[in-house]
């Protein structure tokens, strides 16, 4: 059976995994991205490396964007040589940036409005997944895109959760980080914490790690700390773009995540120090050096 055609637009951390991925499983791959430089080990693996979003989408009939935030988002599909412009009618459009819910259902009325499904399709994993093809999709939108998507969702990730309705796989990703984001901000400041009552950091970090608050999320950010390797995984910058979007998203559905709202503030001041563009693991040292500080 032949692959279907799919364009990949935005090869930053996870996009470039993703794009690798669906090369080495033999699709007929077109890419897209801001700084061509990126495209440049794709185009040596045997992507087709398009001059515009609307060039990429033009040449698939499945296209995944997989960008910063709404603004990159909205630039690359609706923008000037945006991917709408390029993408014949039936094209399945596949949204898998984590953006808000707001721009999702702007998008979904514009690719309607050119006769094609969009899906939203967020994921879970990081580089390693994106590369590997182990990312969960958490999916919204109509079941018939879905269908036609999945012969490349199955080769990025090896589990797909449809949650209904255009906006419901976003919705679920932005309660997924900002449970992630107020787990990192809690155990950056339990740090700063440990350190400034003088306890044994690596001790008091055995207790919680394989204690109760030893979540999957604690242990990857530990484990990060300890080896004081802040190389992006994930950027710091992003993951208060995700508790932004979720608290506006949440108090639409009249719940006030305050949490969220805390650990925001937490990751906007390791912003301001400097950390935005580090792994946001970087949190717990902006947190600990802004502790000493005060302290000092
Ligand atoms: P990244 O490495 O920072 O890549 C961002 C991509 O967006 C790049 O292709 C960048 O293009 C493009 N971009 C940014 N602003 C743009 C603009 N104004 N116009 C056009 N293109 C623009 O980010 P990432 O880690 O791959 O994350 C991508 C998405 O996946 C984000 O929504 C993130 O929240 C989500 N996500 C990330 C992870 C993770 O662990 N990294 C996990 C799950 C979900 P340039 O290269 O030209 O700058």
């Amino acid at each position: 059976m032949t692959q279907p055609r799919v364009a990949i637009l935005g090869l930053g951390i996870m996009g470039s995994g993703m794009a690798g991925r669906l090369l080495a499983a033999g699709f007929p791959l077109s890419v897209y991205n801001r700084n061509r430089d990126k495209a440049k080990p794709l185009a040596d693996g045997g992507a087709y490396v398009a001059g515009t979003p609307a060039e990429a989408a033009s040449r698939a009939e499945i296209v995944i964007s997989m960008l910063a935030d709404d603004v990159a988002s909205r630039e690359i599909w609706l923008g000037e040589n945006g991917a709408l412009k390029g993408a014949v009618v039936g094209t399945v459009l596949v949204e898998s940036s984590t953006v808000s819910g707001l721009w999702i259902r702007e998008l979904a009325t514009a690719a309607a409005e050119r006769k094609c499904d969009l899906l939203d399709a967020p994921v879970t994993g990081s580089k390693a997944q994106a590369a590997g093809g182990e990312l969960v999709f958490l999916v919204g939108g109509p079941e018939r895109a879905l269908e036609i998507a999945k012969p490349a969702l199955s080769v990025l990730g090896n589990r797909i959760v449809h949650f209904g309705a255009s906006g419901s796989g976003s919705t679920m990703k932005l309660i997924n980080n900002f449970m992630s984001g107020v787990q990192g901000a809690a155990l950056a400041e339990a740090i700063a914490f440990i350190d400034a009552s003088g306890l044994n950091r690596e001790k008091a970090l055995s207790i919680l790690v394989n204690g109760a608050p030893g979540s999957p999320m604690v242990k990857t950010l530990v484990t990060r700390a300890a080896a004081g390797d802040f190389t992006p995984n994930f950027v710091l910058r992003l993951m208060a773009k995700d508790l932004s979007y979720a608290i506006k998203e949440g108090s639409d559905h009249h719940v006030d995540l305050r949490t969220a709202a805390a650990a925001l503030a937490i990751f906007k001041q390791a912003i301001a120090a400097g950390y935005g563009e580090k792994d946001f693991s970087a949190v717990i040292e902006a947190t600990a050096n802004g502790a000493k500080k005060l302290a000092s």
